[in-house]
């Protein structure tokens, strides 16, 4: 059972510390959801995690199969099994959805085996559409060229696909760069419901407070100014949505104080 392990993060952009010792563990087959209101860190986190340079590691450490993946360059990272949502390439021009793919699984492939051929196109068609069906997705949008003129749903659901083709053992999918949030969540939650099993762990990040209409995780986090300050089962969102985040901060300022 693979684990995802985050232990005492500490990430700084431009000198400012915005995570200040984050801890998490997310094992295979489980469904965690990362909340908090805006600004507290939980895309710093995503980003941290998929190497995004301008995020400064300043302590801690990430293990993933026996190795620290902040030694990893992003494409190491996604080879061991991880998905970092948002980690293609912004626009390709002339790259359709199912090409882009098709090289992802055989990137990923060639990884694990430097002599692999690269999976047939027959198989890889048979996989798009199985996937495409289980995500009820129309079977046009693999013919798109990438990100060109995609809508931010749409390039969720890209994500969420290429989720779906490359089967990783755990998966960070933050919704943050649609412009509406509650759709990216939407399509997200609906992805991860339908790939969601004993195979799949993922982190869901959100802001959204209504998350349980959308998924049910069966973790749930809260994150205040760069920190984890409570964890708990599905009532723990319930309970955000009727109180908000008001006596987390509160507490936290006593402790802190
Ligand atoms: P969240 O996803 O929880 O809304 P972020 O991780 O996006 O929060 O942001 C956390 C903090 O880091 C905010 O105070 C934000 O202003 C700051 N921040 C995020 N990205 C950058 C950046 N590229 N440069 C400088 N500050 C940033
Ligand atoms: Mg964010």
């Amino acid at each position: 059972m693979s684990e995802l392990s985050i232990r005492d993060l500490r990430v700084s952009i431009d000198g400012k510390e915005i995570l200040k010792g984050v801890n998490l563990d997310v094992h295979q087959g489980e469904v965690h959801a990362l909340m908090g209101p805006n600004g507290t860190g939980k895309s710093t986190l995503a980003y941290t995690l998929m190497g995004h340079p301008n995020y400064v590691v300043t302590s801690g450490e990430v293990w993933f199969k026996g190795q620290n993946i902040l030694e990893l360059e992003a494409d190491g990272r996604s080879h061991l099994g991880l998905f970092l949502a948002f980690q293609y390439p912004t626009a390709i021009p002339g790259v359709s959805v199912a090409n882009f793919l098709r090289s992802a699984i055989n990137a990923k492939r060639r990884a694990a085996n430097p002599e692999d051929k690269g999976i047939s196109i027959p198989e890889f068609r048979k996989q798009l559409k199985d996937k495409m069906d289980l995500l009820q997705m129309d079977h046009d949008f693999a013919g798109r060229y990438l990100n060109e003129g995609f809508s931010g749903g749409e390039k969720k659901r890209a994500e969420v696909l290429q989720m779906a083709v490359l089967k990783p053992e755990i998966a960070i999918m933050d919704e943050t760069d649609s412009g509406l949030d509650i759709d990216a969540l939407r399509i997200v939650s609906e992805g991860v419901n339908a790939l969601r099993g004993p195979d799949l762990g993922v982190l869901v990040i959100t802001h959204y407070q209504r998350i349980l209409n959308y998924i049910k995780p069966d973790f749930v986090h809260i994150m205040l100014d760069g920190r984890i300050v409570e964890s708990g089962g599905p009532e723990l969102a319930l309970h955000l949505e009727e109180a908000g985040y008001d006596w987390l901060r509160d507490r936290t300022e006593t402790i802190t104080a």
